[in-house]
């Protein structure tokens, strides 16, 4: 296994970032803070000194300060437009002050900067009424998923093939059992063949219902897969649900950046039926802020349009 399964489980049990920054390093941020502020007071004398507050001042600063630099007009700050020119995606919703104000600003219309039919991007939102654009879209940097493949399709995002790397370590070390994996990324074509495979076994309404027509497939961004229950043998799909592995997936997914796509409850508004195989990679900013506010469906999440068909 190419992760290490001890800083992520690590990583998993002090879920509150910075709660152990030492009160030092936060003094000194604040002051440097104080100093820069200091200097951009260009109409103040140049000789007056500034007096720096005594330490109750640095008590008030953190946090509120963010919210309302951020809220203002996101897409202006330094941070997210240098982490834009890199394409950063973590470090640009970190730009927003974290997934929940990155989803906010969205669904405000705040955020002209981010696209959500970029399928370069995790937040691409691909449905059957949000077609990938372009429609042969291909992820530019494809790695060999770190797990056991029942498939050839065994690619995926490398973020993606990391992420899962150290969700299945993670997911053996606390004894929920091996997990492989059936599917990752497949091209335009081979979702054409995919989906024209299911029309003929099932007809078009069934295969509708459980494959994706060809650039209607999260499969073929790169930031999704299928996971399947392994012992000394794989399982399929369709058994996922009801194992150990499944269950222990759907409760932790989330802390490694995915997302169980297609949930019962969320039949109506994606029109699949409940795929808990189906893993949906929105990196852990993204993935905590869909977990802690309660969606179950990615359009509910950024408020766009439930999209059960095709337009036609
Ligand atoms: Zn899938």
């Amino acid at each position: 296994m190419p992760s290490s399964p001890q800083p992520q489980h690590a990583a998993r049990r002090s879920p509150i970032l910075g709660s152990a920054l030492p009160l030092g390093l936060v003094v000194t941020a604040v002051g440097i803070l104080l100093s820069l502020s200091g200097a951009e007071a260009v109409d103040a004398p140049q000789a007056a000194i500034p007096v720096l507050p005594e330490p109750v001042v640095v008590e008030a600063v953190p946090e509120v300060q963010v919210g309302a630099t951020t809220a203002a007009d996101p897409c202006s700050e330094r941070s997210v437009l240098e982490a834009i020119a890199v394409a950063d995606d973590a470090a640009i919703i970190a730009g927003f002050g974290g997934g929940e104000s990155f989803r906010a600003a969205v669904v405000a219309g705040n955020a002209p900067c981010v696209s959500l039919s970029d399928p370069a991007h995790v937040w691409v939102v691909v449905n059957k009424a949000r077609p990938l654009d372009p429609v042969d879209f291909a992820p530019s940097s494809l790695a060999d998923i770190p797990l056991q493949m029942t498939t050839r399709s065994g690619q995926a995002r490398s973020d993606v093939a990391a992420a899962i790397g150290a969700l299945a370590a993670d997911a053996a070390a606390e004894g929920a059992g091996r997990i492989g994996a059936n599917n990752g990324y497949r091209s335009y074509d081979l979702q054409v063949a995919t989906h024209a495979s299911h029309v003929r076994s099932s007809g078009q309404a069934n295969a509708d219902a459980s494959s994706a027509r060809a650039g209607h497939s999260e499969h073929q961004t790169g930031l999704a897969l299928d996971v399947v229950a392994c012992d000394s043998s794989c399982g399929g799909i369709d058994a996922f649900g009801g194992t150990a592995q499944g269950a222990w997936v759907a409760e932790n997914a989330w802390e490694y950046g995915f997302i169980v796509r297609y949930e019962q409850v969320g039949t109506g508004i994606t029109g699949y039926k409940p795929e808990p195989w189906h893993l949906r990679y929105l990196g852990q900013e993204l993935s905590a802020a869909y977990h802690h506010g309660g969606y179950h469906t990615l359009e509910e999440f950024f408020a766009l349009p439930a999209a059960p068909d095709y337009a036609h």
